[in-house]
């Protein structure tokens, strides 16, 4: 019937413009609107947004009254002009200042995923990441090919830190980990997690083991004061022998790779784990029939585009950490992230 019809015509428009709504949402973080309004504290006219922000009114009215729309903000009319400010999602996520700002994720989805998005038919059509058509340079791997400059090193850095103010916390408590006093965080990146994990466990010391590139930026920027707790190696873990630890966390590393180099990447941790040591995942987990999360498709979506690399089900998880030795695994689903635990 049309209401059926309707509906489904619905979907179809939310679909077919989705890109347009993640458009709008970043083009507003780039030009500092939801800025502007956190700090000025007061709701602001759209004149004065486009003034303060060096923008013509018009287009700005136009990009206010669609966020409007998108919930990302609020709109007031007040003798007869409309008065706008962030809602509670735009300050807690969008401005740059919040401590839990997404800003920095938005920015590298904006600049890298969406033009690179282009090549999602081919890497279908091949069933391989599309590297060599995103960067003249030919590299082995994203890493190598986002790590060729330093602005690259960077943004991904700082992307990659986000989720951890929103979702560190509950991920490094998901399991008690208190029995492990040296952790290595392989593929630690800055160290967000690993500082999560200190504020938890405040005996424990952390290794984090990644890339030389981004290890020599993390150290420069590296502020925290259990700053003796945590250390950083410089290695390729798929190369490079790895640090002596009592736990590892890997933490959006398998979903990078394919199901080989997880094998080689797990035997190696699993030769390194002390007697009793640990191994722990921190994935964003398919369900088991496979039909969702919506998050889970469009990150293994990202991960084929750009490493061969896919999300995976707890049972794949379960079949790689018995297959790489590990024992008692363990699996928790938390608001966003999974936590699966495996024991030397
Ligand atoms: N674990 C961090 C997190 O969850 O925020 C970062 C995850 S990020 C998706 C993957 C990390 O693995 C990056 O920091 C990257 O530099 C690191 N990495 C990639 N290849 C590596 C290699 N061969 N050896 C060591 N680290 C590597």
């Amino acid at each position: 019937d049309s209401a059926e019809e309707n509906e489904m015509l619905k979907i179809l428009f939310q679909y077919q413009h989705g890109f347009i709504i993640s458009k709008i949402m970043f083009t507003a973080c780039e030009l500092g609107v939801f800025d502007l309004l956190l700090e000025s504290g007061d709701t602001l006219s759209s004149a004065a947004i486009a003034e303060r922000l060096g923008t013509c009114h018009l287009g700005m009215e136009r990009l206010l009254e669609a966020c409007v729309g998108l919930k990302l903000l609020r709109m007031e009319r007040k003798d007869n002009e409309g008065l706008y400010g962030n809602t509670d999602l735009s300050n807690l996520c969008l401005a740059k200042s919040s401590p839990k700002s997404q800003y920095c994720y938005m920015k590298l989805q904006s600049e890298q995923l969406y033009p690179n998005l282009q090549y999602l038919a081919d890497a279908v059509r091949e069933g391989n990441a599309q590297i060599q058509s995103m960067y003249v340079t030919p590299s082995k791997d994203i890493f190598e090919a986002m790590y060729s400059s330093e602005e690259g090193v960077q943004s991904f850095s700082n992307a990659m830190d986000t989720a951890w103010s929103i979702y560190g916390q509950e991920m490094m408590s998901a399991f008690d980990l208190s029995c492990f006093p040296a952790v290595c965080d392989l593929g630690g990146g800055s160290g967000a997690l690993a500082k999560e994990y200190i504020s938890l466990y405040p005996n424990a010391t952390v290794t984090i083991f990644d890339l030389p590139k981004v290890v020599k930026r993390a150290k420069k920027q590296f502020v925290t004061s259990e700053e003796c707790q945590i250390s950083f190696q410089e290695g390729d873990f798929l190369k490079d022998s790895i640090p002596e630890a009592d736990l590892y966390i890997l933490a959006r590393i398998f979903h990078d790779w394919d199901d080989d180099t997880c094998m080689q990447l797990l035997t190696k941790v699993h030769k390194a784990c002390k007697p009793g040591g640990g191994l722990l995942l921190v994935e964003l987990t398919l369900d088991e029939d496979r039909s969702g999360p919506l998050e889970a498709h469009i990150r293994s979506i990202m991960m084929l585009l750009f490493n061969n690399g896919r999300e995976r089900t707890f049972s794949e998880y379960n079949a790689l950490l018995s297959a790489g030795g590990f024992k008692e695994i363990q699996f928790k689903k938390k608001s966003f992230y999974s936590a699966i635990l495996g024991r030397k």
